[in-house]
């Protein structure tokens, strides 16, 4: 617990949110600012800021309550599928956002990823066939 965290805040009950999926370490709740309908944050309970400091078990209890929200998702509406991210930043502590697209709905974030795509293809840092395998190996090693 953070004194000044938002989702700390949350999670205690402090602050109003509309809860789908609560368990012993993790909570999702609606986003109050939705790419689509059903757009969910799969929070922990613990106050971590990054997905990469959980450790290995909070990080098995915060994907698995993710996919059950997903299988909940596409129980509830006609989701095509599900587009999954981790932050840790605006709120600093942990939140990864689930945003299903529903047939025949907008999801504003699939189109803000297509751009990205794009940005990706045309305007990515340039490695040469040796520093990718410099990169790899020292992924590998590491
Ligand atoms: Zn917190």
């Amino acid at each position: 617990m953070v004194e000044d965290c938002v989702f700390c805040k949350i999670v205690k009950g402090e602050l109003p949110s509309r809860k789908v999926y609560e368990d012993d370490s993790v909570i999702g709740i609606l986003d109050i600012n939705p790419f689509s309908r059903g757009h969910v944050l799969v929070i922990p309970k613990r106050h971590v800021v990054w997905f990469h400091e959980m450790d290995e078990e909070l990080t098995k209890r915060v994907f698995v309550a993710a996919n059950r929200i997903c299988q909940k998702m596409k129980r509830a509406y006609k989701v095509k599928y599900i587009d999954l991210f981790a932050r840790g930043m605006r709120v600093p502590h942990v939140h990864i956002f689930l945003i299903p697209t529903i047939e025949n709905e907008e999801n504003v974030f699939d189109k803000f990823i297509n751009l990205i795509s794009y940005v990706q293809e045309n305007l990515r840092p340039r490695f040469s066939d040796k520093e990718m395998d410099e990169i790899a190996e020292k992924l590998r090693r590491a």
